[in-house]
């Protein structure tokens, strides 16, 4: 009776896989799918060599709608708009990517591992403000520094807080990239200040989750308060939201043409057009 026990204990155990063995072979699944699986998610446009790549992020998506405005814009959909707006102007000149090209939700941390799994150039989270104080209003630049979630809004303390511990490895990563993050946030600050005449609540420094594991200069845009009545109606404007779009990306060309890169001959001609010097050549 022992025998026969022992026995079957024995042929159970060759059978059936122990627990630890079950989870080392998730991992090797999870570990071989991943890379994989995340390049298939986000389509791979054709790359010409050379050529810088921007990846945008439409704040927010799916369930989470982010701020809504009194009259119902709500901040997923305005950040989505915003994002193909630059695509549109920059693709061709550069190769563009959307961290989400659709109303559905993508994980903090996955966002920014889209921009490092296709080694952007450049990275910028798009967001709208949104506020119980009807009054509070006005654009904003954000880069990276750590510390404290003072100077946060709302939401960006809520993403920070969520995705603090599983970012903790990459803590240092955008640290690299400081100087030229807040350089891409002067320059794009520039842009909208000249091109429009926004409420300017200036650039500052915090802890942005989205950013933080960036590898590469990142900045994080907030268009306005959709909260704000008066902005709510001007951010539905699409002439509104198609200035805010070139400003954007005219400070992107020229980060890019600070950092050394020669012009492509599209932005020349772009250029041209937009000063009004006409093509000189
Ligand atoms: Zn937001």
């Amino acid at each position: 009776m022992l025998l026969r026990s022992l026995q079957t204990r024995y042929i159970r155990r060759m059978l059936l896989p122990r627990k630890s063995d079950l989870i080392w072979l998730l991992i090797l699944i999870f570990a071989a799918l991943t890379p994989k699986a995340l390049a298939q998610e986000i389509s791979l446009p054709a790359k010409l060599p050379g050529q810088k790549v921007i990846v945008l992020d439409p704040g927010h998506g799916g369930h989470d709608l982010g701020a809504v405005g009194p009259s119902g814009l709500a901040e997923k959909s305005l950040t989505l708009a915003l994002a193909q707006e630059i695509k549109d102007i920059l693709s061709g000149a550069y190769t563009v990517y959307l961290t989400r090209d659709g109303d559905y939700w993508v994980d903090i941390e996955k966002r920014t591992a889209i921009a490092n799994h296709l080694r952007a150039d450049v990275f910028v989270s798009l967001h709208a403000g949104g506020s119980f104080h009807h009054k509070a209003g006005g654009m904003a630049i954000y880069y990276f520094c750590p510390g404290t979630t003072q100077g946060l809004s709302l939401q960006q303390e809520e993403n920070t807080v969520g995705a603090i511990d599983t970012l903790r490895l990459w803590d240092d990563i955008q640290a690299v990239h400081a100087a030229k993050s807040k350089l891409l946030a002067d320059i794009v600050h520039r842009q909208l200040l000249a091109k429009l005449n926004p409420m300017d609540r200036g650039i500052h420094k915090a802890p942005c989750s989205v950013l933080r594991g960036a590898d590469m200069p990142a900045i994080l845009f907030e268009i306005g308060y959709v909260s704000h009545p008066a902005e709510e109606k001007e951010l539905r404007d699409s002439s509104v939201l198609a200035a805010v779009a070139e400003a954007v990306s005219q400070g992107i060309r020229e980060f890019f043409r600070q950092q050394g890169g020669c012009l492509s001959a599209r932005d020349m001609i772009e250029e041209d057009i937009g000063t009004g010097r006409g093509a000189a050549w």
